[in-house]
C-alpha cells in the first residue's frame, strides 16, 4: 500500500523536534557528514528547518538572495513516498516569499538524488571537487522575470483510469528523461471523481509535480451551467480538496462576439467574484490561486492586476484570446489579444507575479507567440488530446494535419518520414504511421511530445 504523500504536513521545526532532528542527521552521518546538536539548535532557532514526522530539511537563506540546502533527510522506513519533494516545495515556497530568487545545493556525484533535483526543476551548474568525493552543484532559478520558455502544464478532461492509461504507455515509449505529466490542470467539475482521486494519490509520485485546479469557466461559456452553480460547487470543492498546487478563481470569459458593455460587464463581475470568492477562501487555496486577467482594452487589464495585486495574489493567467466557433470554444491569437497580452506581461512584471497563459492552440501558439517576444512562465493546452481525439497530430513547427485518412503528400509513409526529418521530430509514438492512423493514444502521446520538443527548444534557442 502507498502511503499518501499529502498527509505530511511540513512546519518549522521547534525545540521540542531538536532530539529527532538530531538522531535523523546522525543515522546518515555517512551522507551529510556529522552535525552537532549546537548547530542543529540554533538553525531551530533561526526557523532554517523544516520538518515533517518523517524528515527534516535545514537551509539558509544568505544576503545575496540565494538560498542554501546544508541537509535533507529522510527516514529510511519513509523513503520514496514524497517526503523530500515535500519538503523541498516547502523550502521552495518559504524562499519565494522572503524574495530568494534562486535555490542552491550540492550533492555527491555518487548518490541517486541528483536524478531527484534534475527531476523537480533544478539545474546543474557545476561540479566541484569535494574533501572526499565530486560534488554536483544545482540550482533552482525562483519566477524568473523573463523566462527563456514556458512549462507545459497538460491540459485534459478524462477520468483516473483512462489517464493511468496513459501514464503507462508514456512509460512504454521510453522517453523517460521527460515528464509532460509534470504539470497537470483540470476542471473538477467537469470531470468524474476518479480524476481527483487519482491525481490526489499520484500527486509527489513519480509523475505529478503539481496539479492545478481550474474554474471550470468554460462549462458556464458552453452553456452547461450557470455562473451561479459554478461559484456554489467551487466554493464547496476548493474547501474540501486542500491539496492541490494551483486553484483558478471563477472568472467570466469574454468572448469577440460580446460587445465592449459586454465586456466590460464580464470584467467588473469576474472582479468582484474573485474577491469575494477568494476573501472566503482558507490560506493555503489563497496562497495557491491564480487569478484570471480579462478584458478587451489596457485599462481593464490593469484594473483586474491592481486588484489582484493588492488583495495579495501573485500568480495571474490571461485568458482573453480572440474567440471563434461554437460558443466562442476555440482560441485565436489574435493581433489585438497578443498586445493585451504583452501588456499584462509588463504590469505582471513590475509586480512580481507569474504568469499563466490559459488553453492556447497547438506548438504553433507558442512559436507564436515567442515571436512576439510574449513567454508566459506557464501555459496549458488541451490541443494535444483534442486534436488527437479528432484524428489529427502536429509537429513542433507545424499546424494541425489529419491522419487518419490518406490525403495530402503529408499523409503517405515517405511524405510523413520526410515531415519527422523536417520537423527534427521522432519519438516512439509515430515510429510508424500506421499506429498514428488507428490509435488514438499513440497520436494523444505524439502530440505532447511535439510539445515537450517545442518548449525545450524555445529552451536552448535563446
Ligand atoms: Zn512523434
Amino acid at each position: 500500500m502507498q502511503i499518501k504523500s499529502l498527509e505530511t504536513t511540513v512546519t518549522f521545526a521547534t525545540e521540542k523536534d531538536l532530539p529527532f532532528v538530531k538522531a535523523l542527521a546522525d543515522a546518515h552521518r555517512h551522507e551529510i557528514g556529522f552535525v552537532n546538536t549546537a548547530t542543529l539548535a540554533e538553525a531551530i532557532a533561526h526557523k532554517e528547518i523544516l520538518c515533517t514526522s518523517h524528515g527534516f530539511l535545514h537551509f539558509h537563506h544568505r544576503r545575496d538572495r540565494i538560498s542554501t540546502l546544508y541537509h535533507l533527510c529522510v527516514s529510511p522506513s519513509h523513503r520514496r513516498q514524497g517526503v523530500g519533494l515535500k519538503l523541498i516545495r516547502a523550502w521552495e515556497e518559504y524562499s519565494g516569499k522572503s524574495g530568494i530568487k534562486t535555490l542552491r545545493l550540492k550533492c555527491p556525484l555518487d548518490l541517486e538524488a541528483n536524478g531527484f533535483y534534475c527531476r523537480i526543476g533544478f539545474s546543474r551548474v557545476n561540479l566541484e571537487a569535494g574533501v572526499k568525493r565530486s560534488l554536483v552543484v544545482w540550482h533552482k532559478k525562483l519566477v524568473s522575470a523573463t523566462p527563456l520558455s514556458s512549462q507545459f502544464v497538460a491540459s485534459f478532461s478524462a477520468g483516473g483510469s483512462e489517464l493511468q492509461r496513459l501514464f503507462e504507455l508514456w512509460k512504454l515509449g521510453g522517453d523517460l528523461e521527460r515528464n509532460p505529466f509534470a504539470y497537470v490542470i483540470y476542471s473538477p467539475i467537469a470531470c468524474p471523481p476518479s480524476t481527483t482521486k487519482f491525481l490526489q494519490q499520484e500527486k509527489g509520485l513519480e509523475n505529478i509535480k503539481s496539479v492545478w485546479l481550474d474554474c471550470g469557466a468554460y462549462q458556464v461559456q458552453q452553456g452547461k451551467r450557470t455562473y451561479d452553480e459554478l461559484l456554489t460547487f467551487l466554493d464547496k470543492f476548493y474547501r474540501e480538496n486542500q491539496w492541490a498546487d494551483g486553484y483558478v478563481l471563477p472568472d467570466i470569459v469574454p468572448l469577440t462576439t460580446d460587445s465592449n458593455e459586454t465586456v466590460e460587464y464580464k470584467v467588473r463581475e469576474t472582479l468582484y467574484h474573485c474577491e469575494a470568492f477568494y476573501g472566503k477562501m482558507s490560506n493555503y487555496v489563497q496562497e495557491r490561486a491564480i487569478a484570471p486577467v480579462h478584458g478587451r482594452n489596457v485599462n481593464q487589464i490593469n484594473r483586474c492586476i491592481e486588484i489582484y495585486a493588492k488583495i495579495g495574489i501573485t500568480r495571474i493567467g490571461f485568458g482573453s484570446w480572440g474567440t471563434s466557433g461554437p460558443n466562442g470554444s476555440v482560441n485565436m491569437l489574435s493581433q489585438s489579444s497578443l498586445a493585451l497580452f504583452d501588456t499584462v506581461i509588463n504590469i505582471a512584471k513590475e509586480y512580481g507575479m507569474s504568469v499563466h497563459c490559459f488553453g492556447i492552440g497547438g506548438p504553433n501558439s507558442f512559436n507564436r507567440l515567442r515571436q512576439n517576444n510574449l513567454v508566459p512562465h506557464t501555459l496549458d493546452s488541451t490541443t494535444w488530446w483534442k486534436a488527437g481525439g479528432f484524428g489529427s497530430i502536429f509537429f513542433p513547427n507545424t499546424s494541425q494535419i489529419q491522419i487518419t485518412q490518406r490525403r495530402g503528400i503529408e499523409t503517405t509513409k515517405e511524405g510523413f518520414e520526410k515531415l519527422k526529418k523536417d520537423t527534427q521530430h521522432s519519438c516512439y509514438f509515430c515510429q510508424n504511421i500506421e499506429h498514428l492512423r488507428t490509435s488514438r493514444n499513440h497520436r494523444i502521446m505524439h502530440n505532447l511530445t511535439a510539445w515537450l520538443d517545442t518548449l525545450e527548444r524555445a529552451q536552448c534557442q535563446n
